[in-house]
């Protein structure tokens, strides 16, 4: 488990959930994690947030479910009563069975997942950084290289006529040999958001389709349409965070609408 999961696990006053106190849910997922080839990840249940903070507090007042890292798995006490299965030593439902094989589609590719969501927001821009500013070098440095006949030409010119790379070079030139960069910087950044946001609306539709495939269509479909109505309806009442984190936050988690994904599941 990383830092980061123990921290938010913390926060939240996260049980974990005992192989003898859980043995329904364990036992109900042994299928999942073997076909998933995965060692069984252990499941938390939130409690109460020790920290107010809006997010803490939907993870832990709202139906939710998470994979945090590859042996973890967070889910909420109203994701529990929601789907039906409170007394956890029972095997669980189906539908709170497609959405935890669901998230542990997300805890078996977990480290892909998170390569593939942030390695375009970082590495696009600077490999189109790089790519400009070599360019740019290789043909200063062609242009810095004098031909035999330049060198003819210049031996028989006048001393007063400067050489036509020590004219110009003023305020414009730099503004648009900088502005190049950033209007690179920016597009670059904005094709590595977009391509996250194809990548997790892919890992969101393949670990639905799996959710379906452990349980049956319709029981990934009604989970679904159980846990996001109830999410949009809450989380309607307070939206939350900036403009700009709304902005950057759904355009890389851009999970695909309720509809959407409903049709992807019975496609
Ligand atoms: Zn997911």
């Amino acid at each position: 488990m990383g830092l980061l999961d123990k921290h938010v696990l913390d926060a939240l006053n996260a049980v974990p959930l005992m192989k003898d106190a859980a043995s329904g849910l364990y036992s109900s997922l042994e299928g999942v994690a073997s076909t998933l080839k995965i060692s069984m990840p252990t499941f938390y249940v939130a409690g109460t947030p020790k920290v107010i903070h809006p997010v803490l507090e939907e993870l832990a007042k709202l139906p939710s479910a998470a994979a945090l890292s590859k042996d973890t798995v967070l889910l909420s006490e109203p994701m529990l009563k929601l789907l039906g299965s409170t007394d956890l030593t029972q095997p669980i439902s189906q539908e709170l069975k497609a959405v935890l094989s669901h998230e542990m589609h997300h805890c078996s590719n977990h480290t892909g997942i998170l390569l593939a969501k942030f390695v375009p927001i970082f590495a696009l821009p600077a490999i189109a950084l790089t790519a400009t500013y070599l360019y740019d070098r290789a043909q200063a440095k062609k242009a810095a290289t004098p031909k035999p006949e330049d060198i003819e030409r210049a031996a028989t010119e006048t001393r007063k006529e400067l050489p036509k790379d020590e004219k110009g070079s003023g305020f414009l030139d730099n503004l648009i040999y900088y502005g190049k960069y950033v209007a690179i910087g920016v597009a670059a950044t904005a094709a590595g958001l977009l391509t996250a946001r194809y990548v997790s609306r892919h890992f969101e539709f393949a670990a639905d389709s799996f959710g379906a495939g452990m349980t049956d269509k319709g029981a990934m479909a009604s989970a679904l349409e159980k846990v996001l109505g109830t999410t949009h309806d809450l989380l309607a009442s307070h939206p939350k965070g900036g403009i700009f984190s709304r902005i950057i936050g759904e355009t890389i988690q851009a999970h695909p609408s309720l509809t959407e994904r409903v049709a992807n599941i019975l496609r």
